[in-house]
């Protein structure tokens, strides 16, 4: 047993939420209802090691639906697609099944019904990230990317009294209030989308590292660089006044020097993110003195969402 040299802080809520879950689960049972291979259109979700464990079970994950031989089974990620994705699909016959998180799809809606009333819409997140592409491409003429605070010198809307924001759902609470701020600064007429775009995991496991941060000297991030909702923790814990803090896919890629003078360590992990990779963080820090743990609980998780009906629909089906 190694020396005692500091404890641990556990955030709860961390890891999986309902729409990570439901699109993981999606990909298992489209491998058990049709058969090796199902194709994977992007990433399930935005974690290595869930990416590389449905391949080994036969998922086969291509960027584009022209990779994927006509007639098979796809899969569309969690991020969600725009409605020329779901066209290419038709055209060559795939047998798609949508897991977009219905908390993405909310967001389509709401761009959808603002275009229809023909609205200017700002759209806060990050250039390039599916999700984002995934909604602009709901009602491209009426929809302009906010990349942040620094991007709204850009932004040209048409009348200043009909313009919405909404939002990418895994950004940083705090960044995102801040850019509506200086949004709202230049069209004082701006709308607020009906609910929160930023979903309540994303908002939930930022409310727990804040909880934590400022006690720590570091805070450990489980998950994928790719991950948004990873990366903006790494950026909350160390707003929140942890002396440093890293974002790592699995425990061996902790570095032993991290640990230098370190007394606390915060550790949470990304919406995307299986639990058994926290518990090798847990067992890796225990072997080096960290054993004490303690939770810090922040908000009760119950949501569940139900399968992508297409699944739904073949499993009545068999039965
Ligand atoms: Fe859905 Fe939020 Fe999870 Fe993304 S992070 S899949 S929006 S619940």
């Amino acid at each position: 047993m190694a020396d005692q040299r500091g404890r641990v802080l556990l955030a709860d809520p961390r890891g999986y939420c309902a729409g990570v879950d439901r699109a993981v689960v999606a990909v298992e049972r489209a491998l058990e209802i049709h058969g090796a291979p199902v194709y994977v259109r992007k990433q399930i979700v935005h974690n290595k090691h869930v990416v590389a464990t449905l391949e080994r079970r036969g998922a086969i994950f291509v960027e584009e639906t022209d990779e994927v031989p006509e007639g098979s089974v796809v899969v569309f990620s969690a991020h969600g697609v725009s409605p020329a994705v779901h066209e290419q699909a038709a055209d060559r016959q795939l047998r798609t099944i949508d897991a977009t998180c219905p908390l993405v799809t909310k967001v389509h809606q709401e761009a959808k019904r603002f275009a229809r009333d023909d609205f200017d819409i700002l759209l806060i997140g990050h250039r390039g990230h599916e999700e984002v592409e995934g909604t602009a491409g709901e009602a491209p003429a009426h929809i302009q990317l906010v990349d942040g605070a620094d991007d709204v010198a850009n932004v040209q809307v048409r009348d200043p009294e009909k313009v919405v924001w909404l939002s990418q759902t895994t950004l940083s609470v705090d960044e995102t209030l801040a850019t509506v701020d200086q949004l709202k600064n230049r069209f004082p007429g701006l709308q607020s989308p009906p609910s929160d775009d930023i979903c309540y995991a994303t908002q939930n496991r930022q409310q727990a590292v804040k909880q934590m941060a400022a006690e720590c000297d570091l805070v450990l991030v489980v998950g994928s660089t790719n991950s948004s909702n990873s990366v903006r923790l790494v950026e909350v814990a160390l707003e929140a006044g942890s002396r440093a803090s890293y974002l790592v896919d699995y425990a061996a890629e902790i570095d032993e020097a991290w640990l230098d003078g370190v007394g606390t360590v915060g550790v949470t992990s990304g919406a995307s993110v299986p639990e058994i990779l926290v518990s090798e963080v847990l067992d890796w820090l225990a072997a080096r003195g960290y054993a004490d743990v303690s939770t810090v609980k922040a908000a009760e998780e119950r949501l569940v969402f139900a399968l992508p009906h297409e699944l739904r629909r073949a499993e009545k089906a068999q039965a």
